[in-house]
């Protein structure tokens, strides 16, 4: 295996979030029982039976998580034992075999290893954002678990995933539910984004940066963004919300959040109801998630009424401190709690 050192041809200190081929990228196959050891490959195709569970009845699951270059030249990933534990919940949902946690970081370290040119340097805002992926394949037919799975991770440089980093942006709540009640939302899978694919399309097409989705039993609560959570700080600045549904994907920024806003900053931190009717009860809003980092929420379009939080350039005191918090966590310029950071 030839781990290139050079340059890659894209500039590192300005991306946005887009698909880069990346040199190497780590597949494991599942057959009669048991994961392979899994190997590295240069090929960024896959070859699968036409009849795969994964591409006809959505058996498939899939993670994300990022890679930071920090001042010190080392590389710190961000939690990814809680990625490898949820990766095993969608797993156990859909009846695919688990990947066990120390392949699951084993896999995600020699990817960020033998793709480590493409990391963005330190101080750039950039990271190598990892997607791990879980798909049912073999020759199938029936709906029925698949005879045999593959356990992938590739990775590509990104910046931030909303343009313009740190700034404001506005959403749109939709008549759309992206999960039921009792469905697959609290599972990474790709069944519930392809739901979320039109309304998302919709938003954007009204120039909002995504939809925002309300618990699908009522319609009453906000539950989360098409791939954030979302939190709301109260007008005392002292108390952190975030929505707790059986529908809402367990974001690990948004458990990490909840963290820090209760121990570090001494907010008082909770899951709750956050009412769509209650907007004006808050003074800060933000999305959260891997790839959104925090992303303060500027206003938020309901029916025909639209709620303002910050203007363009404001950004909440609370939503700076939580994301200055998180971040420096994250490129090793502030002490993590224990565990929270692996070297690569
Ligand atoms: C992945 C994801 C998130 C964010 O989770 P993180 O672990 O913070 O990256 C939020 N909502 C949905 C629907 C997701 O798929």
């Amino acid at each position: 295996m030839h781990i290139r050192t050079d340059a890659p041809d894209l500039d590192l200190n300005n991306l946005g979030f887009a698909y880069v081929n990346t040199d190497w990228r780590y597949r494991a196959h599942w057959k009669g029982g048991a994961w392979d050891a899994g190997t590295m490959t240069e090929d960024n195709t896959l070859r699968i039976a036409e009849g795969a569970t994964s591409l006809h009845y959505g058996q498939q699951c899939f993670e994300g998580l990022k890679a930071y270059r920090c001042k010190d030249g080392s590389i710190n990933l961000f939690r990814p034992d809680e990625n490898a534990k949820r990766m095993a919940r969608s797993c156990e949902r859909l009846l695919m075999p688990e990947v066990s946690e120390a392949q699951f970081i084993d896999a995600c370290k020699q990817v960020v290893k033998a793709n480590e040119r493409f990391l963005p340097p330190y101080g750039s805002g950039g990271s190598l954002y990892l997607r791990p992926f879980v798909i049912g394949v073999g020759d199938n037919i029936g709906i029925r678990t698949a005879p045999e799975f593959i356990f992938s991770v590739f990775c590509v440089p990104v910046g931030p995933y909303f343009k313009g980093g740190l700034k404001p942006q506005n959403f749109v709540t939709t008549p759309y539910d992206r999960a039921a009640p009792q469905g697959t939302g609290a599972a990474k899978v790709g069944g519930n984004y392809a739901a979320s694919l039109m309304p998302g399309m919709e938003a954007k097409g009204k120039h909002f940066a995504d939809a925002i989705y309300l618990d699908p039993a009522t319609h009453t609560k906000i539950e989360e963004v098409g791939a954030a959570n979302l939190f709301v700080i109260s007008k005392d600045g002292k108390r952190f919300v975030t929505p707790r549904s059986p529908s809402i994907l367990a974001s690990i920024t948004k458990l990490s959040l909840l963290w820090l806003a209760q121990h570090r900053l001494g907010l008082e931190a909770i899951e709750g109801d956050v009412p769509i009717a209650s907007l004006a009860d808050w003074a800060e809003a933000g999305a959260c998630g891997t790839a959104a980092v925090i992303t303060p929420i500027g206003g938020i379009q309901h029916g025909e009424h639209f709620h303002i939080f910050h203007s363009e350039t404001d950004i909440g005191p609370v939503t700076r401190k939580l994301y200055d918090e998180l971040v420096g966590i994250q490129y090793g310029d502030r002490e993590a709690p224990a565990g929270w950071v692996v070297k690569v």
